[in-house]
């Protein structure tokens, strides 16, 4: 398992539990996301109507599961949560849909792997709150529209480009969470410090913060691990050297790069000289899956500028040769 990763593993769902920040006050940084949505729950509040629905999208472990229960809260209502994969028949949906309590939030994860037939079920639910079910078979059948409660839902995917068109005009509101700065993701690993009652000297949290590849789930798998380093190899207080020390023994480098994303880096350095190069060619040069390599390892790299995405493929950057402490060639 990639400590890295920023997809949930089993060990996180828990503990995450007790991590979530419940209102958008507690929520840290995405403030632009924060400020409008602020407006739009308020406004909808005046008007006692649900709020307008919302697509949260942006890489794994940004906040999307939490600012979705963040959102119901200020809103004052319960939210119900499922999952694209999850749903596998329109009455699946149609379930859900009629069991909501005005105004209440229906937070579907991975909205994008939501089967054809059943968005099509979604389609008039948000557009008039209602269903259109069919009943009996053959020349018998007929159609009934079917009343939904006011609801809000709120839909999340890792792939903006992946939620039909049809689907995506139908949020009214489209939010794209980004990767959180240093000093964001540093009050982060204070904030879950205090939560879990580890005390932890300011430089050593800018140091988990640093590693933390820009996402809220990385640092606080990270500072759980570099708690437990130091309890048994320290007095329990985390400070910058400990840290420093916990992290080269994971194998997360200064900038938060693993064996993987080394592997990845040197690989274009070492058989394409820098590149351009496909990214067909660099997955099986270093037996990945090119979808894989494009959803979990390059979203970062290109974010950091490590990596450069041309029409003729991907480039390392001088910054990686930097990194590495190697010679940038002439090209
Ligand atoms: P996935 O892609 O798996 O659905 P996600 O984007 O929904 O991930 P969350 O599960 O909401 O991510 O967040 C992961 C963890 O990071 C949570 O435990 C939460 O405590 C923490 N977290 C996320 N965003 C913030 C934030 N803005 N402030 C504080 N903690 C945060």
């Amino acid at each position: 398992e990639r400590v890295l990763s920023g997809e949930a593993s089993m060990n996180d769902v828990s503990f995450e539990q007790s991590l979530r920040p419940q209102s958008l006050s507690q929520y840290i940084g995405q403030d632009k996301v924060k400020d409008n949505l602020s407006i739009f729950i308020e406004a909808a509040k005046m008007r006692k109507e649900a709020l307008d629905h919302v697509l949260l999208y942006g890489p794994p472990g940004l906040g999307k599961t939490t600012l979705a229960v963040v959102i119901a809260n200020e809103m004052g209502v319960n939210v119900r949560t499922t999952s694209g994969p999850a749903i596998e028949r329109p009455g699946d949906l149609a379930a859900i849909l009629t069991s909501l309590e005005p105004g209440e939030v229906l937070f579907i994860d991975e909205i994008h792997r939501l089967p054809r037939a059943i968005e099509e079920v979604l389609y008039p639910a948000m557009e008039d709150y209602c269903l259109d079910i069919v009943i009996g078979k053959g020349p018998e059948a007929r159609s009934v529209r079917l009343d939904l409660p006011p609801f809000t839902l709120v839909g999340a995917t890792t792939r903006a480009g992946a939620v039909s068109a049809p689907l995506r005009d139908r949020f009214g509101v489209l939010c794209r969470l980004e990767y959180y700065n240093e000093s964001q993701l540093t009050d982060i690993v204070v904030r879950t410090s205090d939560i879990l009652e580890t005390e932890i000297e300011w430089d050593g949290a800018v140091e988990i913060a640093r590693r933390s590849r820009g996402t809220p789930r990385i640092a606080n798998r990270l500072l759980r691990r570099v708690r437990d380093f130091a309890q048994v190899r320290g007095d329990g207080v985390i400070t910058l050297p400990l840290a420093d020390e916990a992290l080269e023994l994971l194998q997360v480098d200064k900038l938060g790069l693993d064996h993987i994303d080394h592997k990845l880096l040197r690989g274009i350095i070492e058989k394409f000289r820098g590149g351009p190069v496909g990214i067909g060619t660099i997955a099986a040069s270093i037996g990945e899956e090119s979808t894989t390599i494009e959803d979990v390892y390059e979203p970062y790299l290109l974010q950091i500028g490590f990596l450069q995405r041309t029409p003729r493929g991907r480039m390392v950057t001088q910054q990686v040769y930097e990194h590495f402490k190697l010679e940038v060639p002439h090209r």
